[in-house]
């Protein structure tokens, strides 16, 4: 346990139900969620794993404020595999949280060991599997980064599939009568969701490849499309996420020829091309993070 804003819940899986070819959405269920407080729209939380062959996440005895040093000294190969999710949704009266993952490198086509182990993971969870959550004790945490200012006029979003949960998840939030732009990347046509409409949505879903496969993965339409776009008038609020390529031009973007207040534009790179969360850590402590 943690003391504060967050802490740890033992889960187990549910159900999963394959949203389309890239997401499927796994619900987490046990009693100790029946104190998980999402402050929804984009709240994240940190997911520990079991390896292939374990039937629970490793993590050290002590869950306390110090865990994470305890859990980098355990095994690397042993230690409960740590990635970043998104809470889609919260029901909890039943104790349930959902998680919608974005598959990658777990279709028939792709080579072996393409998968990182969440995906991997998450493509064969099956009801009963164990994992730990470390997320939001109370509902206004840290871990909600979706926080336009009062007075803004309208949103924009851009996002790929690994935050269409978040987008979900802040369309579900957002007052009626707001007025957002949205700009969504999905690998495959049947990716695209029917999402709760808050006010005046308008959505521009671009799917990179008809196919779905991995060569088609090249994450720039949205940055062409916002590029080419006409924006509405009046004071914007801007949330991006997604791969850290695409997330860090869309900004650029944004504040250097748009001229957005940088405080106005929420940025959040989810995963970036070529590098696992493990190496992103790594990089993140050693201070050569370039997002
Ligand atoms: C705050 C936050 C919230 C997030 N919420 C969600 C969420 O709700 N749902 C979700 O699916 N993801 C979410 N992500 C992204 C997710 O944490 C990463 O995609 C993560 O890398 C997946 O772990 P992995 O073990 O599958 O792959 P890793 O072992 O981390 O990576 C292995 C390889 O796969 C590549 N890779 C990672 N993700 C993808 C991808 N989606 N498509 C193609 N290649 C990829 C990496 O670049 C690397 O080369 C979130 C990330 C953050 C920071």
């Amino acid at each position: 346990m943690i003391a504060g804003q967050f802490r740890f819940f033992e889960a187990r899986v549910v159900r999963s139900r394959r949203l389309g070819p890239t997401l499927t959405r796994i619900t987490f269920g046990g009693e100790q969620l029946a104190h998980f407080s999402s402050g929804g729209r984009d709240q994240s939380f940190s997911l520990f794993l079991p390896h292939p062959g374990q039937d629970a996440p490793l993590l050290p005895i002590e869950a306390g404020p110090a865990w994470f040093e305890g859990w980098r000294a355990l095994p690397a190969e042993q230690r409960a595999v740590l990635r970043s999710y998104t809470v889609r949704a919260q029901r909890r009266e039943r104790a349930e949280v959902d998680v919608d993952f974005a598959l990658h490198g777990t279709g028939p086509d792709d080579p072996p060991g393409a998968a990182g182990p969440a995906s991997r993971w998450a493509a064969q969870a099956a009801p009963g599997d164990r994992v730990v959550l470390l997320g939001p004790a109370v509902a206004d945490n840290r871990s909600v980064g979706f926080r336009p200012p009062p007075e803004s006029d309208w949103v924009l979003i851009a996002a790929d599939e690994t935050a269409l949960p978040a987008v979900g998840g802040i369309l579900d939030w957002l007052p009626a009568g707001t007025r957002v732009k949205a700009w969504i990347e999905v690998p495959h046509p049947h990716d695209i969701q029917q999402l709760r409409n808050p006010g005046e949505l308008e959505v521009s879903w671009l799917v990179r490849g008809a196919d779905g496969s991995s060569q088609a993965r090249q994450p720039q339409g949205a940055l062409a499309a916002i590029r080419a776009a006409e924006l509405p008038p009046g004071v914007p609020y801007a949330w991006l996420a997604g791969e850290s390529g695409l997330v860090r031009a869309l900004r650029r973007h944004l504040v250097g020829e748009r001229g957005f207040d940088r405080r106005r534009v929420e940025f959040s790179g989810y995963w970036r091309r070529g590098a696992s969360e493990e190496q992103l850590r790594a990089q993140a402590s050693a201070g050569t993070d370039a997002t």
